[in-house]
């Protein structure tokens, strides 16, 4: 079998992987494996930007405060401190890099979204932030000689002998290859396409999680999944229509052209994320509708203010200046996944992780918008970091994985919609539970796509049986038979392969 050792071994190209990889590559050799290309990932994608208490008049108390309030709880307080306290000193870093934020008259511009108390979102390019600032990280890996960059490598499972991680086994044309390091970081981003309708790109299949799994690390907070809820519903293609565009006057209408959301929340149309989201889905099942719509006919040259999403839509023959946008919920970001303590290691020695694959505690129950992109910064820096402090190399021979079970995935999305998705019961986490099994069946071969979906049913048992265990509704987890939080669910609960779910405190010893 081909193999090669490292140094540090980086599994994604997002942000996070691309940001541990550059801030290595003064310690040692670096390989960045990518299952795709270097630009396929959600940070690539991601739109309204980044939150930093950068602003005159804002500060990291008042960050601290906004995320504490929106992760209903949950939130890990010493990450969130170090979130909002080294927050400006990654942008700089990033500006160091190259990155240029939007200005104006000389200034950085801050725009404002949902839940934050002032100004603090950075951004470039209007509304294409992540394609800003990765084309512009990818740019200086690609002039590293310390980074090897490994595209279209699929990660197949980690390599674990002694109760620790060595490295990686990846799947590239066919071909099984090795990859060794004392220190692997895991970035393999989030789930979102485990669910029929989603804002995730097609790399989002939860592989990160479920690698972290089956290698024996602890998950947390699987149940806790972010949906967004304006989703462009068109023809078959599935694109983000950003929270400001409601911010800036547009107005969801029903089929009968009704704007509703007064009727669900005082806030209106700026409701929180996960009430917004709700309203819809309501909508659009007593009205048998496969979506509603946003009107966004009111806002003043919106190719000006949204011009990513004006072109996207004008692609699809929308007009948002004339056409009522078709949209509905999808899944969007996961907050749960790889626990990890404050400098990005995981309970598996050898094997760190960061940015949405892991679990550091910050989001809680609920993500604050543009704090994201920020926690694969911060958290990226420190798991790197981390990884300097490991020891010498070792090159254990790779368990050859057995083919997976095989499932059909659109089933498999339909079903973790219906029974997993904004809306859970009892009823519906038994239901998802059973069809899960019987849905599994022999597999063919080892190609990606059966690897990512076998993968992809791995993540939906565990969010189901995370779900079922909290009896409780809590930021974005809704249980229709138990609607209220409960003050004696403030825990997270952690799966760990062969052991029972396991509640844990709040903050972390
Ligand atoms: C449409 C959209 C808009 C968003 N807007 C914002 C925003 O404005 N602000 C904000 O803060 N957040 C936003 N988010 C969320 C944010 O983009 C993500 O949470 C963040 O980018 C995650 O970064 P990451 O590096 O952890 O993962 P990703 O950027 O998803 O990168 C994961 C990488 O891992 C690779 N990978 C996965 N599995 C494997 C495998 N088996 N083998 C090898 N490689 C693998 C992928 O190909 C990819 O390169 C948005 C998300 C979406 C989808």
């Amino acid at each position: 079998m081909w193999g090669e050792r490292y140094d540090f071994l980086v599994i994604g190209s997002g942000l996070a992987g691309l940001f541990a990889a550059l801030t290595l590559r003064e310690h040692g050799r670096v390989a960045l494996i990518t299952k795709r290309a270097l630009e396929d990932s959600n940070s690539y994608f991601a739109q309204g930007g980044m939150a930093a208490a950068v602003g005159r008049g804002d500060s990291p108390a008042l960050h601290r405060q906004d995320t504490l309030a929106a992760g209903a709880g949950l939130c890990d307080e010493p990450a969130v401190a170090i979130l909002v306290e080294e927050g400006p000193q990654r942008i700089k870093d990033l500006m160091a890099l190259g990155v240029e934020f939007d200005q104006i008259d000389g200034q950085i511009h801050l725009a404002r979204e949902a839940a934050h108390s002032t100004n603090r979102i950075l951004h470039v390019d209007g509304d294409a932030t992540g394609r800003g600032v990765c084309a512009r990280l990818i740019e200086e890996v690609k002039k590293s000689p310390q980074i090897d960059v490994y595209e279209n490598h699929f990660v197949v499972d980690l390599i674990v002998t002694d109760g620790r991680c060595w490295g990686a086994l990846a799947l590239h044309k066919g071909e099984l290859r090795a990859f060794w390091a004392p220190a692997t970081i895991l970035a393999a981003g989030g789930l979102g396409q485990v669910f029929a309708e989603t804002s995730n790109p097609s790399i989002a299949t939860g592989d990160g999680v479920a690698l972290a799994f089956r290698a024996g690390a602890q998950l947390m907070d699987m149940e806790f999944v972010q949906f967004h809820p304006t989703v462009l519903y068109a023809d078959g293609s599935r694109f983000l229509i950003s929270e400001t565009v409601r911010g800036e006057g547009a107005v969801l209408r029903n089929h009968r052209g009704e704007a509703f959301m007064e009727r669900y929340h005082p806030l209106g149309d700026l409701a929180p994320r996960d009430v917004v989201a709700r309203a819809i889905w309501t909508e659009m099942e007593q009205g048998a509708r496969p979506h509603v719509y946003l009107d966004a006919t009111s806002i003043e040259d919106p190719r000006g203010r949204f011009p990513t999403i004006y072109s996207r839509c004008l692609e699809l023959g929308l007009k948002m200046e004339r056409d009522w946008l078709p949209v509905g919920p999808g899944a969007h970001y996961a907050m749960g996944g790889v626990y990890t303590d404050h400098e990005g290691r995981t309970t598996l020695p050898g094997l760190l992780a960061c940015g949405e694959a892991a679990c550091t505690g910050v989001h809680g129950a609920n993500r604050l918008a543009s704090n994201s992109l920020l926690e694969a910064l911060v958290f990226g820096w420190r798991a790197a970091e981390a990884a300097t402090k490991t020891g010498p190399v070792k090159t254990p021979r790779p368990a050859i994985p057995s083919p997976p079970a095989a499932f059909d995935r659109g089933q498999l999305q339909r079903l973790s919609w219906h029974c997993v998705g904004l809306e859970r019961s009892g009823e519906s986490l038994h239901k998802a539970l059973l069809e899960l099994e019987k849905l599994s069946r022999k597999c063919r071969g080892m190609d990606v796509e059966s690897l990512e979906t076998a993968n992809m049913a791995l993540v939906v048992s565990l969010m189901a049986k995370a779900a079922l265990l909290r009896e409780e509704s809590r930021g974005a987890h809704y249980r229709v038979d138990f609607p209220k939080s409960d003050p004696s669910w403030r825990r997270h609960i952690i799966l760990q392969r062969g052991q029972d779910p396991a509640l844990r405190p709040v903050d972390k010893e």
